[in-house]
């Protein structure tokens, strides 16, 4: 240890009077100075969650597991500037996007900066936008997931369309994450109303249908066609490059638009094909005002551009949302795409995407219990019980079961991804059914892929 003591770097250290020590850390901390840190660091508003809070118990041990010492949560908000998002010049939207998720992003870094040089651990709780940790595709590729934390710490509250609404700059906001080692003397609570007006011009511009009147989200509508050029539409593109066997052929998969498309996408940043909810959303303070003293041409400017503008619409064959596009959008042109499960890896990750993907217009008047029995690699039981056009999934097999289905996990995912036939599934008995093959096709049907 003598070598130790007389290194340069720890005589400094020393001599400095242990400054940075981890002792250091277990101070309390005021949130007002914490807070006109964040502000200084870029963000346009702030708040602060223990690691403990109930809202987030489901986070917690991701969170303890990507830092250990985690005690408080920095959920903070960089506004984006609203007629670059509601144009229907989807590169000025996308722009806009980006550089705030640049924005997020770098002041996320300021903070944790910042939080260093006071001797505090902190870092970035994940990237802004989407799922970055993509090793884990088909699962869970978020290390956090930044909305119900920015409502615990009193951002805002979430809206019908799924994105948080701030009270005063409406949904035109992004969101981050810092986590720090330090305990803070007082936290944010949520804010005790929903800035969402309940208008549904949300409902009204989404071209998929993802969001219902009554509440209900579609996660499949949604991905599959704002997400287009992301993680899971981009698979797919790769499959179709695979699969032509000339450029004739592939051609006849992808217009050159779409291609350019991916281009600008691998270059300057995944476009997104719509996030329309965002775009006409009234909500907040800072928003409301056109939308409450001149509402028609509001709604003239704002949603009905978005709905007249000719574009293709992304949508899995057999879906609800095919079939709400083609309804109420006959100016747009209708492309159907394979996604839903077809891209599964483990059985755990099809068990949990499966009321992602849910279509609940094609489980009109089906009333089943599915018993499941995945054998092999991955063994696991399960029950799916879809009834009123709802799904509900739950662990080992649970009361009566219409049918029950017993099939080797491999085959499965093989099946899943199209890589091998049913019959043949059926024949090996890698695949065994008791109960009505055709509540088997009912099933298929709530999840077209
Ligand atoms: S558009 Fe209207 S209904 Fe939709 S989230 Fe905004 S305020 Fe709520």
């Amino acid at each position: 240890m003598s070598q130790l003591d007389d290194h340069p770097t720890v005589k400094q250290f020393y001599k400095g009077g242990g400054a940075n020590s981890p002792a250091g850390s277990l101070i309390k901390k005021e949130s007002a100075w914490l807070r006109q840190l964040c502000l200084d660091a870029g963000a346009d508003d702030v708040g602060f969650v223990e690691v403990n809070r109930p809202e987030i118990s489901d986070q917690k041990d991701e969170i303890l597991s990507v830092f250990p010492p985690a005690r408080t949560l920095i959920s903070f908000a960089c506004r984006m500037n609203r007629e670059n998002i509601r144009t229907p010049a989807r590169s000025v939207a996308n722009l806009e996007f980006h550089h705030t998720t640049d924005e997020v992003n770098e002041v996320a870094r300021n903070i944790v900066q910042k939080m260093e040089a006071e001797g505090i651990r902190a870092m970035n709780g994940g990237a802004a936008g989407f799922p970055m940790e993509a090793d884990l595709w088909g699962g869970k590729m978020w290390i956090l997931s930044h909305k119900p934390i920015a409502v615990a710490a009193g951002i805002g509250q979430m809206g019908i369309h799924r994105n948080v609404i701030h009270p005063k700059f409406g949904n035109f906001i992004l969101l981050g994450t810092v986590l720090i080692d330090t305990e803070l003397e007082t936290y944010s609570q949520p804010i005790d109303y929903n800035p969402c007006l309940s208008c549904k011009l949300c409902v009204a511009a989404c071209p998929t249908g993802a969001i219902g009147a009554d509440g209900h989200f579609d996660f499949s509508a949604c991905y599959t066609h704002n997400y287009r050029e992301f993680m899971g539409g981009f698979t797919d593109w790769v499959g179709k490059i695979v699969e032509s066997k000339t450029v004739k052929d592939y051609r006849k998969k992808m217009s050159d638009a779409e291609t350019v498309s991916m281009w600008q996408s691998l270059s300057f940043g995944a476009n997104y094909k719509a996030a329309y909810c965002i775009a006409v959303c009234p909500a907040g303070e800072d928003v409301i005002s056109p939308f409450l003293t001149h509402r028609k041409e509001f709604v003239g400017s704002v949603l009905k551009p978005l709905q007249e503008k000719s574009e293709t619409i992304y949508v899995v064959p057999g879906s609800d949302a095919e079939e709400y596009a083609l309804k109420r959008f006959p100016n747009k042109k209708v492309k159907t795409v394979a996604k839903g499960l077809s891209g599964q890896t483990s059985i755990g990750g099809f068990l949990r995407g499966l009321p992602l993907v849910f279509q609940r217009g094609r489980a009109k008047g089906l009333e089943a219990t599915y018993h499941w029995t995945f054998t092999g690699r991955e063994e696991r039981k399960a029950t799916v019980i879809i009834r009123n056009q709802e799904i509900q999934i739950e662990e080992g097999h649970q009361g009566a079961a219409d049918i029950q289905v017993t099939v080797e996990s491999d085959t499965w995912l093989r099946l899943l991804r199209k890589e091998t036939h049913i019959v043949w599934a059926l024949i090996r008995r890698k695949l065994r059914i008791r109960g009505s093959p055709k509540l088997l096709l009912a099933f298929g049907r709530c999840f077209p892929s």
